[in-house]
C-alpha cells in the first residue's frame, strides 16, 4: 500500500535526527540528551486544547531561518515519508513564520521548493497564512507569492492557527484575494471551533477543509459537505491530543464515510503528533473494525481530494 498525506505541517514533522542536522547548520550543537529533544518536539500526554498544542512548534521553528535549514528540513522529510512508503505528500508551513535570521517569504518559498527537487516522494507546498494580530500584510504577501509559484512547487495556500482565538469570517477579504488571485485554498475549519466555521469556510470556496471533524455537530452540515464533494483531512490523532474527542471510538470517520463525503486520513504533524498515515490508517481500522475496502475508499479519497 502507497501512503497519501494531504495535511502534513512541515514545522510539526521535523524528526530527531532532522533536528540536528538543522542544529548543525545553524551552528548549535545539541547537547541534551534525546528524551529531553524528544519531550521538546512531542506534546506530552496532558495537552489540553489546540493552543497548549501549538507552542510545540517554537523549538523547531528556532532551526529553520536560513535557505540551508528549510533545504534541508523538506528533503530530510520527502526521505523520511519514501521510507513509510509514501507515493504523494502536500507539505504546509507558514512562511512567515522563518523570517527571524533576514530571510524574505519568497526566498523561503524557493528554499523548500528546491527541497522538493529530484526528492525520492512526489510533494507539493501548501503556504499557510495564520491567524492571529498584526500580520494582515504577511498574510497577503504569502498568498501573493504562492501564486508567483503556484505549479511551480506551491498547489495551495490555508489558513492555520488558533482557530477558537480569532475566527474565519475575520478573514473574508483575505480569502476575496486568494479567489482573485485564482489560487486554490483549505482552511483550517471546525477542528477547536464548530460548525460555523464550517460553513465560512465553504462560503469563501475552500476546495478542501482542513480537519473539518466537528461537522457531525450538525447533521445538514455533514449533508452540505457531501453535496458539495469537498474533502475532509482528518487527522485523528492530533484531535485526540488536542481534545477535540477524549475516546478515539467517538471520531466519526464512519459516519462520514457512510454519508459519502470525501474523507481523508493525514498525519497532521509527524513529530509533533507522533504519527504519520500508516499509523492513523492502523489506529482507525483497529477502533472500527475498518475492511479492506473502508482503508481502499479512504485511499482513494487521498487521490481524489489532492490539490
Ligand atoms: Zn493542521
Amino acid at each position: 500500500m502507497k501512503y497519501r498525506d494531504l495535511h502534513l505541517h512541515l514545522d510539526g514533522s521535523i524528526s530527531l535526527t532532522s533536528l540536528k542536522e538543522l542544529a548543525r547548520l545553524g551552528s548549535y550543537e545539541l547537547t541534551e540528551s534525546d528524551p529531553y529533544l524528544l519531550n521538546k518536539l512531542q506534546v506530552s500526554p496532558d495537552c489540553r486544547n489546540l493552543n497548549e498544542y501549538l507552542t510545540k512548534f517554537a523549538f523547531p521553528l528556532f532551526f529553520m531561518q536560513t535557505e540551508e535549514q528549510l533545504t534541508a528540513s523538506v528533503k530530510n522529510l520527502l526521505a523520511e515519508l519514501k521510507a513509510l512508503d509514501y507515493e504523494y505528500a502536500e507539505i504546509r508551513f507558514a512562511p512567515q513564520l522563518h523570517l527571524t535570521k533576514g530571510l524574505t517569504q519568497e526566498k523561503v518559498v524557493e528554499a523548500c521548493i528546491k527541497g522538493l527537487k529530484d526528492g525520492p516522494v512526489d510533494a507539493k507546498l501548501i503556504l499557510c497564512a495564520l491567524r492571529g494580530d498584526g500580520n494582515e500584510n504577511e498574510n497577503y504577501e504569502t498568498f501573493e507569492i504562492a501564486k508567483q509559484f503556484l505549479s511551480k512547487g506551491v498547489c495551495a495556500v490555508d489558513l492555520a492557527g488558533a482557530e477558537a482565538l480569532y475566527s474565519t469570517d475575520k478573514y473574508k477579504e483575505l480569502f476575496k484575494r486568494a479567489r482573485d488571485l485564482e489560487v486554490p485554498f483549505t482552511i483550517h475549519a471546525g477542528e477547536a471551533d464548530g460548525p460555523k466555521s464550517i460553513y465560512t469556510a465553504l462560503e469563501f470556496g475552500a476546495r478542501r477543509i482542513g480537519h473539518g471533524v466537528r461537522a457531525f455537530e450538525d447533521k445538514a452540515l455533514v449533508k452540505e459537505i457531501a453535496r458539495l464533494k469537498i474533502p475532509l483531512e482528518l487527522c485523528p490523532t492530533s484531535n485526540l491530543q488536542t481534545c477535540v474527542f477524549s475516546d478515539i471510538k467517538d471520531y466519526p470517520i464512519m459516519q462520514y464515510l457512510d454519508a459519502g463525503i470525501i474523507a481523508t486520513v493525514n498525519s497532521d504533524n509527524m513529530s509533533v503528533s507522533h504519527t504519520d498515515v500508516p499509523r492513523e490508517l492502523e489506529l482507525l481500522k483497529k477502533t472500527f473494525s475498518l475492511s479492506d475496502s473502508d482503508i481502499e475508499l479512504i485511499q482513494k479519497n487521498s487521490v481524489i481530494a489532492s490539490f
